[in-house]
């Protein structure tokens, strides 16, 4: 592939980010205030920062896989403290579309498998059923026993009904056709 066909592809990806995100990342200065208040940023997770400096630089690849495109929060910190207003929320959620759209395996697996399943108890269930999310969590993930210790805990303080297993869930339709129609609109 030739440099101009590379130069221009990463112009694509720039603009296509910037238009789904509705941020102007040519303005970012690196100055790296952002990362500084992370609270997701870690030696595994690198800061806001860096995911921007790889769009700008249109390594497509390398900010798709990113790991703090999954990591990331949505606590808005970095939009605080940003000196140009620039909102990573917004480009971690753009770069975690266009994964998807590319039928990308996503980076961090069990991320992604605990927000399908999280999803799926809303639209079945109007709600996170927990105990029903966290036993498929753990079976789907493979970490059989990750947190029983916790669970056991809320349900001797009465925060989670292990009634709810004997009872079963009960559907609630209503949200179940909000899904069906964001889904028709795409
Ligand atoms: S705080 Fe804003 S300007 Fe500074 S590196 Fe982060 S995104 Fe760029
Ligand atoms: S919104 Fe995401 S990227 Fe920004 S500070 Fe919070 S966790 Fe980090």
């Amino acid at each position: 592939m030739s440099r101009s066909n590379n130069s221009s592809s990463a112009k694509d990806f720039l603009s296509d980010v910037e238009k789904r995100s509705h941020q102007n990342l040519l303005e970012c200065l690196q100055c790296g205030k952002c990362s500084g208040g992370c609270p997701v940023a870690s030696e595994q997770v690198p800061g806001p920062r860096q995911l921007v400096a790889e769009v700008l630089a249109g390594l497509k690849q390398k900010a798709l896989s990113n790991p703090l495109v999954w990591h990331c929060v949505c606590c808005g910190t970095c939009l605080i403290r940003c000196p140009v207003q620039i909102s990573i929320y917004r480009v971690s959620s753009a770069l975690c579309e266009i994964a998807h759209e590319e039928k990308m395996a996503p980076s961090v697996p069990d991320i992604n498998l605990f927000e399908v399943l999280f999803l799926k108890s809303v639209e079945n269930y109007g709600r996170l059923k927990e105990l029903r999310t966290i036993a498929e969590y753990n079976l789907r993930s493979g970490h059989f026993l990750k947190d029983v210790d916790k669970g056991i805990r809320l349900m001797l303080k009465g925060a989670i009904s292990p009634v709810e297993i004997v009872k079963g869930w009960e559907k609630d339709k209503r949200v179940s056709s909000i899904f069906e129609k964001a889904r028709k609109i795409g």
